[in-house]
Formats: C-alpha cells, sequence, structure tokens
C-alpha cells in the first residue's frame, strides 16, 4: 500500500511531492498536463504589492521557507530554476516615490524596498522618473523545475500523465483505491480543475483567466524584471521577455485571445520604444479564491482525503510552505492556521451535502 496519491502536478502537487520525499513517504502522481497555470505562470517571486507598496499576506516567512526549498531542488537535479533578480519600478509621478520612500520606512518592507532611486539609462524604456528598487525578488523556471521532477517520478514508474477520473475512486475509512492503486491518503491539487472535483467543488474557487506574451527584442538587453503597467520579465532564452499578465475574471477557456495581445501590447508599447517581435502567447487560470487565502485541508467526512489549492496569483512563494503545512497537519498532528483551512468553509459544504 502506497502512503500517498497526489492528483495534479503544479506548483502545489510538487510542493507536496517534495514534502513526502523528504520525509521518506511512497507516493504516485496523477496528474494531466494541458491546463496548468504552473506551466503558463511568469514564475516570478515579488514580496512586494507593487500598486499600493504593501506587503502580501504573510509573505516574508512564505520567502524564507521558499528559497531554501527551491534551491535545494536546483542542487539535487543539477539545474538553474531560481534566478534572483532585482525588480525596477516605473514611477509615474512624484507621489509614487514619495509613498515609496514612507514605505521603505516599515519594518515588514525596509529589506525589500531600497530608498534609493535609480536613473534610467536604458534608451529602449519610457522611465522620466526614475526606478525604485525591490530587492529579495526574481523568478522561479517553473516549467523547468516540473520538468525535471516529472523525469524524476517517471524513473520510479510514480507519475501517471492521465485525466483522474473520480467515479472511479474507492474511498474506504482505512484507504483509498484508484485503478489498482492502493494508498492510505489521496491528496487533490487540481489547480481550477479542482472545479469538475465532486469531493471539493463546494469549495470558492473562483479562477482568474492570466495571458502573457513571450516576445524578443535585442534592443532591450534587461537584466532586472521591469513594471509599469505590465511586467517585462528577462527569460532563458537569449533576447527574450515574458511581458504579462491579464486579469480575466468571465472567461473561462485556457485559450489565448486576441483580446489580451492587443491589451498587453498597448500597456507595452507605453513602457518601450524599441521593435520588438511576439513569438508566443500562453493563457492559463489562476486558482484564485473569494477570501484570498488557500483552500488546505481535510475532507469533511472522508478523513483520508485532502485538498491543496488556492495557490491565487503568487503560487511560487506560497505553495511550499503550505504544503509544509498540510504535511504536518497530517503526519504530525499539527493545527492548521484557520486562515487556510478549508474548514472555514464547513457552512458551503452542508448546503451541497444537504
Ligand atoms: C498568466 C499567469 C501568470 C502567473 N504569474 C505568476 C507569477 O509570476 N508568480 C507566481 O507566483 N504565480 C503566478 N501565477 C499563478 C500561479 O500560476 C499559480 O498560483 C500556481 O501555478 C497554481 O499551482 P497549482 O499547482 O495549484 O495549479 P496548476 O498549476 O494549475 O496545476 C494543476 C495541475 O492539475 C492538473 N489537473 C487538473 N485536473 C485534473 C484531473 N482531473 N486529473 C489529473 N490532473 C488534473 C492540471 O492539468 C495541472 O497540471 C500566474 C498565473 C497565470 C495564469
Amino acid at each position: 500500500m502506497l502512503d500517498y496519491i497526489i492528483v495534479g502536478f503544479g506548483l502545489a502537487g510538487m510542493s507536496f511531492s517534495e514534502q513526502l520525499r523528504k520525509s521518506g513517504n511512497s507516493f504516485v502522481v496523477v496528474t494531466q498536463e494541458d491546463k496548468s497555470s504552473s506551466v503558463v505562470a511568469g514564475g516570478m517571486y515579488n514580496p512586494v504589492i507593487l500598486k499600493r507598496f504593501t506587503s502580501p499576506w504573510d509573505a516574508i516567512s512564505q520567502l524564507e521557507y521558499a528559497m531554501p526549498f527551491y534551491n535545494e531542488m536546483q542542487s539535487r537535479f543539477n539545474i538553474q530554476v531560481v534566478n534572483p533578480l532585482p525588480v525596477l519600478r516605473v514611477f509615474t509621478t512624484i507621489e509614487e516615490q514619495n509613498n515609496w520612500l514612507i514605505a521603505s520606512d516599515k519594518p515588514n518592507l525596509a529589506p525589500f524596498l531600497s530608498p534609493n532611486f535609480i536613473k534610467n539609462d536604458n534608451a529602449a524604456i519610457c522611465a522620466d522618473n526614475d526606478f525604485g528598487v525591490v530587492n529579495n525578488a526574481g523568478r522561479l523556471q517553473v516549467a523547468k523545475l516540473l520538468q525535471a521532477y516529472k523525469q524524476e517520478l517517471l524513473a520510479t514508474d510514480s507519475y501517471l500523465q492521465e485525466t483522474f477520473t473520480y467515479s472511479d475512486l474507492e474511498v474506504t475509512d482505512d484507504y483509498v483505491v484508484y485503478n489498482g492503486l492502493k494508498a492510505k491518503h489521496i491528496i487533490f491539487s487540481e489547480g481550477y480543475g479542482m472545479k469538475e472535483n465532486p469531493y471539493f467543488n463546494y469549495l470558492p474557487l473562483n479562477g482568474t483567466k492570466g495571458e502573457v506574451l513571450i516576445i524578443k527584442t535585442e534592443k532591450l538587453k534587461l537584466n532586472a524584471i521591469v513594471k509599469a503597467g505590465v511586467f517585462i520579465i528577462p527569460i532563458e532564452e537569449e533576447d527574450c521577455y515574458l511581458v504579462g499578465a491579464t486579469y480575466h475574471w468571465a472567461d473561462k477557456s485556457w485559450e489565448a485571445t486576441q483580446e489580451a495581445k492587443i491589451e498587453l501590447r498597448d500597456k507595452l508599447d507605453l513602457l518601450i520604444n524599441c521593435e520588438y517581435t511576439i513569438i508566443d502567447q500562453l493563457a492559463g487560470i489562476r486558482p484564485t479564491v473569494k477570501d484570498r487565502r488557500p483552500l488546505v485541508g481535510r475532507h469533511p467526512k472522508h478523513k483520508n482525503m485532502y485538498v491543496l489549492n488556492g495557490m491565487g496569483t503568487r503560487g511560487v512563494m506560497v505553495a511550499p510552505t503550505v504544503s509544509n503545512q498540510l504535511y504536518n497537519y497530517i503526519q504530525n498532528g499539527a493545527e492548521l492556521s484557520s486562515e487556510i483551512d478549508i474548514q472555514r468553509f464547513s457552512s458551503e459544504y452542508k448546503t451541497v451535502d444537504g
């Protein structure tokens, strides 16, 4: 009998796999690959909300846990996937500069917001009012890391690339069985795919569609992330950048749209003045929740069934910490923080369950 079956292998499923691997638990991953927010993600980790210069929920402790977590995987696979990069925030007004300076004095933001502005010396970027610099930020090459992890799992027959069929799952008090796989526990981490999960689709996962462009230009020569109306993030291919992202709440399709392309192009054209070629466009659905907190915990009825979802717009920073919290909850009886525990939506389950 296996210890775990994990359904869905994005940032959430991979982070939980890593908890299990480190602690010597046996597991098999069952995942489809075509609807993954993680593969589309810009992969940025940035401990500051750059609209209002505030700190995202629990950012400092998430980052402190996440960086060694990814660095360790990077070393184990002998690949480069963690790219520390400063974020240069373009100021549009002097008032913004003042707000930045006030924020940079706050203890939770001081390690990240530099009080020293830098002049723009890149002729391809339109920024007359200097840049504010965010330190301790960067990019995780999520797709590359998932690929490396998948190869490791394939080598031990622990990765099944298929759509999980919920009606094939047999649940008993002591174990679950799925197509011949018997396990003590099952973890559902299907991202927005959770909408099809009859055990957990009572949870308020809204989903926010996002799209990005991949552009190529020899003129930009950036070795930092630049943020104005959009982010421009240098990626591994030479002279290529990821530009994004859009936020759309009504459209739940996984296809790239002409509207998003125009929106991103218009915003990019305000930020750079050099020629570029669009070489790709990607779309995904972020697993966002109405109260902007992850969905973690045990199923109200089935004690060996769990959910790890709701990574929202910041999966790179959030997934390692919450996977660790779920692991400690199951294996060590630790309490789950009420902020992430799905018990906060128990009234919604009762409604569904009658
Ligand atoms: C355009 C865009 C840009 C983003 N940029 C960033 C960023 O810069 N930084 C950041 O931190 N976050 C970013 N995000 C958010 C980030 O992508 C998510 O927070 C995170 O990837 C969610 O991970 P997940 O594992 O929960 O879900 P997913 O990555 O969606 O993984 C779920 C997996 O489960 C599989 N699955 C679903 N249903 C089933 C089923 N029935 N059977 C088997 N498998 C199934 C899916 O195919 C998928 O592989 C971005 C998202 C988008 C869309």
